[in-house]
């Protein structure tokens, strides 16, 4: 398979810091790609290596066939049609929704009409002449993803894009962003920490740890078969249970679980909140309560441990409950115990 964007063996160090390690992402054309991962990880020193902003010690970078950066080459940003939105997608305040859009483009391609044709695109038709002081938060969020759609990039990066607007904005100018990018069909990959963005965003999913990437898969594949306790954790909430595994099932503390792979001993397994049920009486005991609305989590204390199980209904139980857990899901993933 050849992708659109390829971006392999980046290695890059800040004096004793090693920011990336042997680092690898590919995107299929029209594809969008989220990197995930803590802070500090090198989320942003990877989509600085793509947009030519930084140059890595190893690795390249490859954008339909062009190779852009390797050892002996390296285009500066702006030869590379690459599009960038930052987090504050900041407009000039004393330019015209207009003039902010142009502002990259050449004389031939605003009298082209690029302005209109970007403006069109994030349904802002007929804002060319506003300021931006006298937009909403989020119609200011659509100029500046029109200025960097004007240019007509062959690849769009977005850091962090959505994190200093308010939940409710948030939620509603992500989805219009990532249905936009797929209407246009642009290859993007977008930086984020936070593990729901990338999966409403991403067609694929790298998560990031410690400079290097861990696991690229789609949020299901990501969800379902984590490739470490680590990442299991990381990607949702899990309960990572001690148990024995062997036969095609895992003892642990909630009953015998069947196992996705063929490992045998002692064992992590990961289990999901929404796989486990409660019912009364038993060892356990409820020690928290949290009604979401559309579901509710349980915490039970058993056997000095604690698990946490997620119902798709109001609570019926109470803390200091007794209650017994059952587990009622797929095949359970499980690592070696000293794996993390
Ligand atoms: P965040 O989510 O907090 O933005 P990140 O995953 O994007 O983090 P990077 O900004 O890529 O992480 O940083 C990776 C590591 O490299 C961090 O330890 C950071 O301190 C370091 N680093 C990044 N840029 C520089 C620089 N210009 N000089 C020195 N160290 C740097």
């Amino acid at each position: 398979m050849s992708y659109y964007l390829e971006a392999v063996g980046l290695t890059k160090k800040f004096d004793d810091v090693v920011a990336l390690r042997d680092a690898q992402i590919r995107v299929e054309r029209g594809n969008a790609l989220v990197l995930l991962g803590p802070s500090g990880c090198g989320k942003t020193t990877l989509l600085r290596i793509v947009a030519g902003l930084d140059v890595p010690d190893e690795g390249s970078v490859v954008v339909a066939g062009e190779t852009l950066t390797a050892s002996d080459t390296h285009i500066a940003p702006e030869y590379r049609r690459i599009g960038m939105v930052f987090q504050d997608w900041a407009l000039f305040p004393h330019m015209s929704v207009a003039r902010n859009v142009a502002f990259g483009l050449s004389k031939a391609e605003v009298e082209a009409g690029r302005v209109d044709e970007a403006l069109e695109m994030v349904g802002l038709s007929g804002y060319g002449t506003r300021y931006p002081g006298a937009l909403s938060g989020g119609q200011a969020q659509r100029v500046a993803l029109a200025r960097a759609l004007a240019p007509r990039p062959q690849v769009m990066l977005f850091d962090e894009p959505f994190s200093n607007l308010d939940s409710e904005l948030r939620g509603k100018v992500r989805s219009e962003v990532a249905a936009l990018m797929r209407e246009v069909g642009m290859t993007s990959v977008f930086v984020t920490h936070d593990q729901e963005e990338a999966f409403v965003l991403g067609d694929t999913v790298a998560v990031m740890r410690e400079g290097r990437i861990l696991q690229t898969d789609t949020p299901a594949g990501i969800y379902s078969s984590p490739v470490s306790s680590w990442v299991a954790s990381f990607v949702g909430e899990a309960n990572i249970v001690p148990g024995d595994a062997g036969g095609g099932s895992i003892a642990t503390a909630v009953g015998s679980l069947p196992a996705a792979n063929g490992l045998r001993g002692s064992c992590s397994a990961v289990i999901r909140p929404e796989h486990l049920l409660v019912s009364s009486g038993g060892d356990g005991t409820i020690s928290s309560v949290e009604f979401y609305g559309h579901d509710s989590t349980y915490r039970v204390a058993l056997n000095d441990a604690t698990y946490t199980v997620r119902v798709a209904s109001a609570p019926n139980f109470q803390p200091g409950d007794m209650v017994s857990i059952s587990y009622a899901g797929p095949a359970v993933v499980a690592f070696p115990e000293t794996q993390s």
